[in-house]
């Protein structure tokens, strides 16, 4: 039985990433396709406590599934964690007649939303991180469009390196997470990926294979830092010290945030955006929207971000198997 709701609102939230605005654009056709309006509140939670907001129509929304970033701005908005701040979002929110809000963003943008659900405000998170750190889903919206901006430009690299016979130490992003790391290094072709969750053995993992792989006629090598781990130059110094081949950092940096969104985050967006307005119809709250097994299903937010996601043990093996 679905509940008749009028109108909802939509916010991103937290790091941005390429796909939030295909989940801003799906959110709003939906809502629009079912004859409910639709509210864009803009920089994040400070737009709700603020009154930040546009009106958002199916053709607000023209275009934007191919555009990086968030026509909605993003935010990290410290008034949410405090009383005055979370109680004057939910009053906003009941003021312009929220029925429901999506809230496009990460576990700290979940907790945002758990704590108006609490407040009589239906909210719902759409995962939306490069780093792909949402417990509870296989895939976060924004991933695979990092992990191609990542490749492209270590291709760039590997160029060079070649050309100089060096070795190439690159710092991708992920928070604490090694997931994008992972990806992006066997796509790369990394001699060596170091992670956060995993220890690695210096000597053996980084060093020896080196000299093992300069001896079977590599040229160059490129070593994948996860940032979670450390300092790239410390990695740098070590390699050079240890193997006296010259080895140069590259830190990635906020290149991995922008971009056209690739096919897969659009999709994923659309159908993560897609269903958020459908639960919100059924009278769900406190909701977290998440892939898993390629479905796309949904969690209670304290459920949800309790679960626990390990790397791809199976990758990671083989990431070290045809690193020769
Ligand atoms: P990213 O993965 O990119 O860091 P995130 O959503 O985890 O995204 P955070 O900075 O942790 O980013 O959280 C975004 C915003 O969510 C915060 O600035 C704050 O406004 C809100 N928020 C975070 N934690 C809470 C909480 N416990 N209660 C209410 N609001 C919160």
């Amino acid at each position: 039985m679905e509940k008749q709701i009028k109108r909802i609102g939509i916010l991103t939230s937290g790091g941005d990433a390429p796909g939030m605005n295909a989940v801003v654009r799906a959110v709003v056709r939906t809502a629009s396709a079912y004859g409910i309006s639709c509210l864009g509140i803009r920089r994040g939670y400070s737009g709700l406590i603020n009154g930040d907001i546009i009106e958002l129509g199916a053709r607000s929304v023209d275009g934007i599934i191919a555009k990086g970033g968030t026509m909605l701005y993003t935010a990290r908005c410290l008034e949410m964690l405090t009383d005055d701040g979370l109680t004057q979002a939910a009053n906003n929110a009941h003021y312009m007649g929220l029925d429901g809000l999506v809230v496009c963003g990460g576990d700290g943008s979940f907790r945002g939303a758990q704590a108006l659900s609490r407040k009589g405000v239906p909210a719902i998170g759409v995962p939306g991180t490069i780093d792909n750190d949402i417990v509870c889903s296989d895939y976060t919206i924004g991933f695979d469009s990092a992990c191609n901006t990542a490749i492209q430009a270590i291709d760039k690299l590997r160029d060079t390196m070649q050309s100089h016979e060096r070795c190439s130490v690159v710092e991708v992003m992920g928070r604490r997470a090694g997931h994008l790391a992972l990806d992006v290094g066997v796509a790369c072709g990394a001699t060596a990926i170091l992670l956060p969750e995993r220890e690695i053995d210096f000597e053996k993992s980084i060093v020896e294979k080196m000299r093992a792989n300069r001896i079977r006629g590599r040229k160059h090598h490129i070593i994948i830092v996860a940032e979670g781990v450390g300092n790239a130059q410390d990695v740098a110094d070590r390699i050079h010290t240890a193997t006296g081949i010259d080895a140069r950092v590259t830190i990635l940096g906020h290149i991995q945030r922008g971009g056209s969104p690739t096919v897969r985050d659009r999709v994923m967006a659309t159908r993560m955006g897609y269903h958020a307005v459908k639960i919100l119809m059924e009278g769900a709250s406190n909701r977290v929207v998440c892939a898993r097994n390629n479905q796309i299903t949904d969690y209670d937010i304290e459920e949800g971000l309790a679960m626990s996601k390990d790397l791809n043990q199976e990758l990671y093996e083989v990431s070290q198997t045809v690193s020769i």
